[in-house]
């Protein structure tokens, strides 16, 4: 039994979300006002959000980006676990979604550590090299276009230091990895993708069955 992650039923991740969760209302808050909107599947699993919040701690992370804000969760909680010095460079292409972010940054008190840039993520990402910002981030999460995370990705390698950890969400897309019949450009990505962390000798990685599926790829 101990050979392969445990499944979960209902109970079993209540008990796990009951016996780990720690809470705090804007959190909560912001997940409720979230489960309302339309795309409301595109949040991260509280659980998903309380191992990014111990992982940035763990990287004693100083600086991070979030590629792919939503409503602003993923951001939040990590920049939650930034120093008060620290820099948040949240990532997105929609104002309106993000206005509801920045409520939620302001009464968790961290929005002075968040820096929304509201551009394709590529371009945001360019740009921080060319503002002198290689090697110097701690943790990047990849959470938007599927079809571009080999490029975010090769931008954030040389955007994080040796040691820093990338973050890619959605790699099991619902279990459609499996499906051959799922030819879709955002499906065929995500195993393209999957396939050249594996073969690629600049990181460690390790895939986790942890949301929809997060592989950390640290830099070596
Ligand atoms: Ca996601």
């Amino acid at each position: 039994m101990s050979s392969r992650t445990i499944q979960l039923t209902d109970a079993l991740h209540q008990y796990l979300l009951a016996n780990s969760l720690r809470d705090t209302e804007v959190r909560k808050e912001l997940r409720e006002v979230t489960s309302e909107h339309p795309m409301a599947r595109m949040q991260i699993s509280p659980e998903q959000g309380q191992f990014m919040f111990v992982l940035s701690k763990m990287l004693n992370a100083k600086k991070a980006i979030d590629v792919g804000v939503f409503t602003g969760y993923s951001a939040l909680i990590v920049a939650e676990a930034l120093p008060d010095d620290g820099l948040m460079v949240a990532c997105d292409t929609n104002q309106e979604i993000t206005n509801i972010a920045k409520v939620y940054w302001e009464k968790a008190g961290v929005d002075h550590k968040i820096d929304l840039r509201i551009a394709p993520a590529l371009d945001t990402l360019t740009a921080l090299l060319e503002e002198g910002h290689e090697a110097s981030f701690d943790m990047a999460f990849l959470d938007a276009d599927k079809c571009e995370y080999p490029a975010y990705y090769e931008v954030c390698l040389k955007l994080l230091r040796v040691g820093g950890m990338i973050l890619v969400d959605n790699v099991l897309w619902g279990g459609d990895v499996l499906d051959e019949n799922d030819q879709s450009d955002d499906t065929v990505a995500i195993r393209n993708f999957n396939q050249k962390l594996l073969e690629d000798e600049r990181v460690y990685i390790s895939m986790l069955p942890l949301g929809d599926g997060l592989t950390l790829a640290m830099k070596r």
